[in-house]
């Protein structure tokens, strides 16, 4: 039996380790698919999406300003103030100023090759000089092959706000060139679209030069205003990003994953960058993860207790049968030798008496020879009621073997234990079994031992089954009491 509860905790072990293994395993594995299924829509689609609106919006953005310096460039007001020389500077910053309105966000300058003043709504800024690192581009202009270039600089005139330039170069009549003019186009608008896509999509855009300076970010970005070498994962990519035209990667910024799509801006000289963090947007289905490994846990659960439950029924219903005897259905040997160490020790923790009785059917073999072995057995069954009937609810009484019975009286002296065996006998005797409506008349010999102080139960059991031999050799049916001091 011991080794029967070995094997079922074992067996529950077991079932508990596949049925968890099992259940992990399978959370486990939809949790990485889907995961590489969004890493994936994020890394080969969203990205690189995002990053063509956001190219496209600001090539939007940028041929308006072309186009409106085009045309100051080429206007005859403009030309013929600068070839008048230069007089009335109220006239030219009321044209930059009108241009200025008549277009909205834009600011318009105008800078004379010939007085070096730049010009802008409110009048003269300043004189632009060859050893002023801030006029630099205006000698590149005077120096440029094509008719304008696109220029992200700080503006002077209203408070370094970071403005996207185009400078314009301007000609006379007989293509001589006379300055540079211009609009700039305050990033403002693509903030607010870049802030657009953080809200609504969260993903972060933002700009840097090929030396990694952030140029322009959404207002609440992880990297706004400063330079990627503040995040070493992402400063590690940059050789990589500046290698190539358009690109995708990965780092970690604290403890989540990064997933970025580049691009390389010509008109700008700069790197767009369109970031996800992938471990925000997995969240769902980690929530999901957790959930399915609860739900799988509270199931191998319920099913470990379903199944111990149902072995430990088992176990008791096969404890039963071994210790039952199937014909009479009283405890067997076995149950005898499970019990009795306990009722020994009771004896004496109590100081009470314990009887033993051993019972066994006179000629039984007759009965079976003469109404057959059906009819022995429902003797035998009878028999065990019989038995029972004349007991307290405290006594035991198990099938010994064959036809005898064992029974254990306890807190029952010598007296009580001869005037119980001499009632069982009697009965027995006076009530024949109908077997087949042909009554069946038996007798029986039974051996009454006491327990004796310091005896062990092999002993006592010697002792009755003496004196139930001796009942038999004085012509059965009679109870023989074993005095112990006689043996
Ligand atoms: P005695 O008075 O000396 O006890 O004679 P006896 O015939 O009862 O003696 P013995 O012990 O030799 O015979 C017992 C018989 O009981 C032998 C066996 O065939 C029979 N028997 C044992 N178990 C069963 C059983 O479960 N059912 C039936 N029908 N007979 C059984
Ligand atoms: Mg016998
Ligand atoms: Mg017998």
């Amino acid at each position: 039996m011991g080794k029967f509860i070995m094997n079922r905790h074992k067996l529950i072990f077991l079932l508990t380790l596949v049925l968890a293994m099992g259940g992990i395993s399978i959370s486990l594995m939809s949790y990485s698919v889907s995961k590489a299924s969004i890493h994936r829509a994020i890394s080969d689609n969203e990205l690189p999406l995002t990053a063509d609106n956001v190219y496209s919006e600001i090539q939007r953005d940028l041929v308006r300003p072309v186009f409106i310096s085009s045309m100051m460039a080429s206007d005859t007001f403009l030309r013929d103030w600068v070839l008048d020389g230069e007089r009335r500077v109220e006239s030219i910053s009321k044209y930059l100023q009108e241009i200025q309105s008549t277009y909205g966000t834009f600011i318009s300058f105008f800078v004379s090759e010939k007085t070096r003043q730049y010009y802008y709504g409110n009048g003269v800024l300043k004189k632009v000089q060859k050893t002023e690192p801030r006029d630099v581009w205006y000698f590149r202009v005077r120096d440029l092959n094509q008719p304008y270039e696109i220029n992200v600089d700080k503006d002077l005139a209203h408070q370094d706000a970071l403005t996207i330039f185009v400078n314009y170069r301007v000609y006379d009549y007989a293509k001589n060139y006379i300055g540079a003019v211009g609009v700039g186009l305050t990033v403002d608008s693509v903030k607010g679209l870049i802030d657009g896509y953080q809200e609504k999509f969260r993903r972060s855009v933002y700009f840097i030069t090929s030396e990694g300076t952030v140029m322009l970010s959404g207002s609440k970005q992880h990297i706004s205003g400063s330079h990627v070498r503040e995040l070493p994962e992402l400063h590690a990519l940059l050789p990589q990003i500046t290698s190539q035209e358009t690109g995708s990667f990965e780092y970690r910024y604290k403890g989540s994953d990064r997933l970025i799509n580049t691009r390389y801006i010509p008109e700008l000289k700069w790197y767009l960058i369109v970031e996800k963090n992938e471990s925000e947007a997995t969240q769902v289905i980690r929530n999901t993860l957790y959930i399915n490994l609860g739900i799988c846990l509270l199931l191998t659960a319920l099913a470990v207790y379903l199944t111990n439950l149902a072995l430990k029924r088992y176990q008791t219903q096969i404890e039963t049968m071994a210790t039952t005897d199937s014909l009479t259905h009283l405890p067997n040997r076995k149950a005898f030798e499970i019990i009795i160490d306990v009722i020994m020790q009771e004896r004496i923790r109590y100081g009470k008496d314990l009887a033993v009785i051993l019972l066994d059917i006179d000629h039984f073999k007759q009965i079976n020879d003469r109404h057959g072995h059906f009819a022995g057995d429902q003797v035998l069954t009878e028999v065990a009621l019989i038995i029972r009937s004349c007991l307290r609810s405290v006594d035991f009484v198990c099938r010994w073997g064959g036809e005898e019975f064992l029974i254990l009286l306890k807190d029952c002296n010598e007296r009580n234990a001869r005037l119980l065996a001499e009632k069982i006998r009697e009965t027995l005797e006076t009530r024949p079994v109908a077997h087949k409506n042909v009554p069946i008349h038996l007798t029986a010999s039974l051996g009454v031992a006491m327990v004796q102080n310091g005896e062990r139960i092999e002993q006592v059991l010697e002792r009755a089954d003496y004196a139930m031999y001796q009942a038999k050799a004085l012509g059965r049916n009679q109870v023989i009491f074993s005095n112990f001091k006689n043996g």
